[in-house]
């Protein structure tokens, strides 16, 4: 997903862009941090230990992935009652090496079931406290999932109604009047390798414009949509309740899918379309096909207008690029279509190929919540009925939702757990093809409820707007990495899991060089592609790569929450005589976080001195005894660390001319003028 940031935020911004400039200005208090996790990382000549977190998660032969989660799903969609009937069977296959009693469904839609399910309570806790009362849920609004029979067939044995041993569980908070885990007693429990088929028919109420899924006007979204299995671990379920600001897991399977709709709808949905049959009710009966996805996402509307063009490269396999364009967004096919095919040759150079054969772009309803999501082989994207040619949306959000293909659809991450693995790395990888590219990227701000854009020409930069430097930079100690990013703070859960990412991503990338860093990256996805890395999976793979050991990397940026902030502290020079100066520069760590950086001090000659601090006291001083004044001093002049969370102290310089006095101080309100607009603008 690619994030919402309510516009109230560009307040917090400025109070603490003020703050910030006094020299103080830490984020609001701080949910306690964890405990810090041993979490032994091996060093680059150690033999990589297996990883993962299923025993036997190895491709079926002829087959991209253990597809031991698959689905045959049969829907129809009644638009008048605002209602999905479905049966499916799902073929499911134990690939860990727990043996277990009970099988443990999600039902996502009781999300929206009650106002005190435990995704409702999260929203409201969300909400800035004056604006709770719009969260409140209405009841036209619920939305629900009743599971109305439940079988299960054991390999080569009879069907056992487990109806009525229905139950619900809430894992993450006890909470009983949450629905969103059902779980079922097995009579017999099924050990390591074992299968069985589940028989499950539902009703599913459609919310009205929920988060990611419903209705609006004559457009549907379906995610999350049907009953799901979770995912048995080694240790054994893992099946967390529906969360405000966490998305998904799931194992991988086949999907075959049935999708009945009113006739005229056009339907877009995760796979290839199969087949097309009219029926004699008035309906058609669309059917899709996808081999080793973790989900399955539709849309239907009989609005669409649909184009198709082909992804073509000298290297990479072929993409059929499908377009479900809104009829007032006419004229943009060719900024969705260019933009999906920007993502699909960057990550495909970058990180490995699609190893799909299609993609699928939806464009959503104006003012729907789907907007910015994915799933695998489609995803929606996000634009404007004005869209200015010097602003990168839709492309960005585009761009984003293409690069999830590889990070949650290819490298299936527990989304619920380590939302960075996917909504962060995504984030960095924008951000650095938006750059790469150089696509137009100026700065726009929305006014009239996002309909009007007003572009000041501002350019936007990767290192700060791309990075989400202002977004994060108020929230930069409310959790750590660490944390299941369920249990973040809803509020500052987005900062923590994108902006954070994107920053020490950016940040690793020019500590390592980028030929190392895009090394790390294709070989993460090459192990990692069609599993489930766990966070010191990747951690292993950057060590092995890059044959150094990050571990006082990540224990800050991953298992910390503190801030980096480095300044100078003082430049001070004196006449010694003979034509000599001595000269004695500090600079200070003004954060609890520790990055070694360079300080480089020029001279009034031309001459410089760089010395590379390993930023671990509060202060450092360096003395010189030159035939020339000090005229500069710089921390981090490379901005290698771009976390550090105020950069305007970074920087002294001695005898101030007026003109470099007056570009300083236009350069300082242009860096304003985007931190305080950027919110409204870029991530809108
Ligand atoms: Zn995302």
């Amino acid at each position: 997903m690619r994030g919402r940031v309510l516009l109230s935020l560009v307040v917090g911004t400025v109070l603490v862009a003020v703050a910030g400039l006094r020299g103080g200005g830490q984020a609001p208090a701080a949910a306690p941090a964890p405990p810090i996790a041993a979490e032994p990382v091996e060093g680059a000549t150690a033999a990589p230990p297996r990883g993962g977190i299923q025993a036997f998660d190895e491709p079926l032969p002829d087959a991209l992935s253990p597809r031991n989660a698959s689905y045959e799903i049969d829907v129809r969609l009644d638009t008048l009652r605002k209602e999905l009937t479905g049966r499916e069977t799902v073929r499911w296959r134990n690939i860990s090496s727990a043996t277990t009693s009970e099988l443990q469904f999600h039902l996502y839609w009781n999300g929206w079931r009650n106002r005190d399910s435990t995704w409702q309570r999260e929203d409201r806790l969300a909400a800035p406290p004056a604006r709770r009362q719009e969260t409140e849920p209405r009841p036209e609004d619920a939305g629900a999932s009743d599971v109305t029979r439940l079988s299960v067939t054991p390999a080569g044995g009879n069907a056992v109604d487990l109806t009525p041993v229905i139950r619900y569980l809430a894992p993450d908070d006890g909470n009983t009047a949450d629905r969103t885990v059902m779980a079922v007693t097995l009579p017999e429990a099924i050990g390591p390798g074992g299968s069985l088929e589940i028989d499950i028919e539902w009703t599913g109420t459609i919310p009205f414009n929920a988060a990611r899924t419903g209705w609006i006007a004559d457009y549907y979204f379906f995610g999350q949509w049907f009953p799901k299995i979770g995912v048995l671990e080694d240790t054994g379920w893992n099946t967390h309740q529906f969360h405000r600001v966490t998305e998904f897991y799931a194992d991988f399977g086949v999907y075959d899918v049935q999708m009945t709709v009113p006739a005229g709808y056009k339907v877009g949905a995760s796979g290839r379309e199969m087949q097309r049959v009219d029926n004699a009710d008035g309906t058609t009966t669309h059917t899709y096909h996808a081999d080793d996805v973790a989900d399955f996402g539709w849309t239907t509307s009989p609005s669409f207008i649909e184009e198709r063009r082909a992804f073509n490269h000298k290297t990479l396999p072929s993409v059929e690029m499908r377009l479900l364009l809104r009829p007032e967004h006419r004229g943009q096919e060719t900024r969705h279509f260019a933009a999906t095919a920007t993502a699909l040759e960057y990550f495909g150079e970058w990180f490995g190929p699609y190893p799909y054969g299609n993609i699928t772009i939806v464009d959503p309803a104006y003012q729907s919540r789907s907007s910015g999501m994915e799933y695998p082989m489609l995803f929606t994207g996000r634009s404007n009925w004005l869209a200015p040619e010097t602003v990168a949306e839709p492309e960005g959000t585009i761009i984003h939702e293409t690069g999830h293909q590889w990070f949650y659809g290819v490298v299936a991450t527990n989304e619920f757990e380590h939302g960075w693995m996917d909504e962060g790395m995504t984030t960095w990888a924008t951000a650095r093809i938006i750059d790469e590219a150089r696509l137009p990227n100026t700065l726009a701000v929305r006014t009239f409820g996002t309909f009007l854009p007003f572009t000041p020409g501002v350019p936007l930069s990767r290192e700060v707007s791309g990075n989400r430097m202002p977004t994060y930079r108020p929230d930069a100690e409310a959790d750590a990495q660490t944390t299941p990013t369920f249990r973040y703070w809803p509020r500052s859960a987005g900062s923590i899991t994108y902006d954070k990412t994107a920053l020490w991503m950016h940040t690793l990338e020019r500590h390592l060089g980028w030929p190392t860093m895009q090394r790390v990256m294709a070989a993460y996805y090459d192990r990692w592609k069609f599993r489930h890395p766990r966070p010191q999976d990747f951690f292993q793979v950057v060590n092995e790569v890059s044959a150094q050991d990050l571990a006082w990397f990540f224990d800050e940026v991953y298992r910390g929450s503190n801030s980096f902030d480095y300044a100078v502290q003082e430049l001070k020079s004196e006449a010694a005589g003979q034509g000599r100066f001595r000269s004695a520069v500090a600079v200070q760590r003004l954060g609890e976080a520790v990055f070694p950086v360079d300080v480089v001090t020029t001279f009034a000659d031309g001459s410089r001195a760089t010395e590379r601090w390993d930023g671990k006291d509060r202060r450092m001083l360096y003395s010189y005894d030159r035939p020339s004044r000090p005229v500069r001093v710089e921390v981090d002049p490379g901005q290698v660390l771009l976390l550090d969370v105020n950069r305007t102290n970074n920087t002294r310089t001695t005898q101030p001319r007026a003109a470099q006095a007056a570009r300083t101080w236009s350069l300082t309100w242009m860096v304003w003028l985007q931190e305080l607009m950027i919110t409204a603008g870029f991530f809108g």
